[in-house]
């Protein structure tokens, strides 16, 4: 939003989109299907995943790290899309999963995807999540601070068990993202600072029966599009584990963890195949199994979000009000991110139209998901498709206003399911009690 170079058109998104086009009297089709018929259908607002488009970049991924004979494990980052329906599709295509929480570690079993090809990361985990991850036998636990090895290797020892665990390591980079996600700096709270790690490996390795330390993990923010960082923090995880062999120590595990980018607007993301040549690079002569934790590069091109305008409003700016809020999609509020938006009708040009803001209902300023965009003419009723929702989308969504939790819908091929009703308000009550004595006299 803070941009200044013109924003992309409705052509060049679509270019972008190769899951999106439209169809005369169908409108928007996404990978077969009308959204139209999805909106009227379960009404709006609501988010739509395709099983098509997340399988198509799972296999564009693994097909990088096949290409330069990398043996990489792909885990998916459950925090950007935790739809059990979604974790399933990508557990077929061989898939396991990351996770940052004992909610994620139930909802990934629960998907199917084996414990073994879990890993489990997070700087706050509780004791009961250890517990539950330790019991679960799960791949690899990544530990982010000296006091969590100590509380793992006390938990496990007690339980008679053994965890395998990683160090995730703050290699003190700048991941040249939004700084709400920037996760590898020094003054982040993850990881472990990189230069007390030999000391600590070598007392994990001596003192430490309750855990089984394998190697090393990072993972240095988000939407990074640009392989600068990448390389740098894999060149100095390279460093580490040279010192630590040649230290005596064994290291056969590196996590190199997500955060690559994709085109919202007009950054010049690179493919899976710049991740796997740094990789390759920087790492591919060590020996070890490599592990990789996308989340956004591969579900948010997967998902859209459906909205219907309320109203249009001439004010000042020329407002478009939707029935979609930052409740549903809070990524503009929170990160001043750029969606792209088309209007589910087939417009008669793609060049320009009207210039407006598109905002939501809710009672805050930050509710806006555009400001100043090109669109074709919108009016009440008409509906409209937020792009790139899949990840990050659904699963920040709150009931902010007592507003309800949007329908989820499924499409693969010609099929589709509602794989989340809308929450009714009732639900949302449902849940509430009033004190006794508030309410006898
Ligand atoms: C969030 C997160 C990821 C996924 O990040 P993306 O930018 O969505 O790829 C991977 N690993 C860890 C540890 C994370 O916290």
């Amino acid at each position: 939003m803070t941009s200044t170079r013109p924003d992309p058109t409705l052509q060049t998104l679509l270019n972008n989109h190769p899951n999106l086009s439209y169809e005369g009297d169908r409108g928007l089709v996404m990978d077969g299907t009308s959204l139209t018929d999805l909106a009227t259908q379960h009404d709006t607002p609501c988010w739509v995943i395709s099983a098509d488009t997340l399988r198509r970049r799972a296999r564009a991924l693994q097909d990088a790290f096949r290409a330069r004979d990398l043996p990489v494990h792909c885990h998916f980052a459950v925090k950007a899309q935790d739809h059990q329906a979604c974790l399933t599709v990508l557990a077929q295509c061989g898939f396991g999963a990351d996770v940052v929480s004992g909610g994620e570690l139930r909802r990934a079993l629960a998907a199917g995807i084996r414990a073994r090809d879990i890993v489990f990361s997070g700087i706050g985990k509780t004791d009961k999540e250890l517990e539950l991850a330790i019991r679960h036998q799960i791949g690899q636990i990544n530990v982010e601070s000296v006091e969590e090895l100590h509380r793992l290797d006390a938990l496990a020892r007690k339980m008679q068990q053994r965890a395998r665990i990683a160090f995730r390591v703050n290699p003190d980079i700048d991941a040249q993202t939004h700084s709400k996600i920037t996760t590898g700096r020094a003054e982040d709270k993850f990881g472990i600072a990189h230069d007390a790690i030999p000391a600590l490996y070598r007392k994990t390795m001596t003192d430490m029966p309750g855990v089984e330390l394998v190697g090393l993990a990072v993972h240095l923010g988000s939407q990074m599009v640009t392989e600068g960082p990448f390389r740098k923090g894999y060149e100095r995880i390279a460093a580490l584990v040279r010192t630590l062999r040649e230290n005596g120590m064994s290291v056969t595990d590196i996590d190199c963890g997500g955060g690559l980018g994709i085109p919202y607007r007009d950054e010049q993301a690179p493919p899976p195949s710049m991740l796997a040549d740094v990789i390759a690079d920087t790492l591919g002569d060590l020996g070890v199994r490599l592990h990789v934790e996308p989340g956004r590069w591969l579900a948010a091109p997967s998902g859209v979000l459906l909205g219907r305008v309320i109203d249009v409003k001439e004010a000042a700016r020329r407002f478009v009000i939707i029935d979609a809020g930052m409740n549903d999609l809070v990524r503009p509020a929170m990160y001043d991110s750029w969606h792209g938006i088309l209007p589910l009708r087939t417009p008669e040009d793609t060049t320009g139209g009207d210039v407006v803001d598109v905002v939501g209902p809710i009672c805050e300023s930050s509710d806006i998901f555009a400001r100043q965009r090109h669109l074709p003419p919108l009016k009440k009723g008409d509906l409209i498709a937020l792009l790139d929702a899949g990840a990050y989308g659904t699963v920040m969504s709150s009931t902010y206003n007592s507003r309800p939790l949007a329908a989820q819908v499924m499409i693969d091929g010609q099929r589709q399911a509602l794989i989340r009703r809308r929450q009714t308000l009732d639900e949302l009550l449902a849940q509430e009690t009033i004190p006794d004595w508030l309410t006898t006299p």
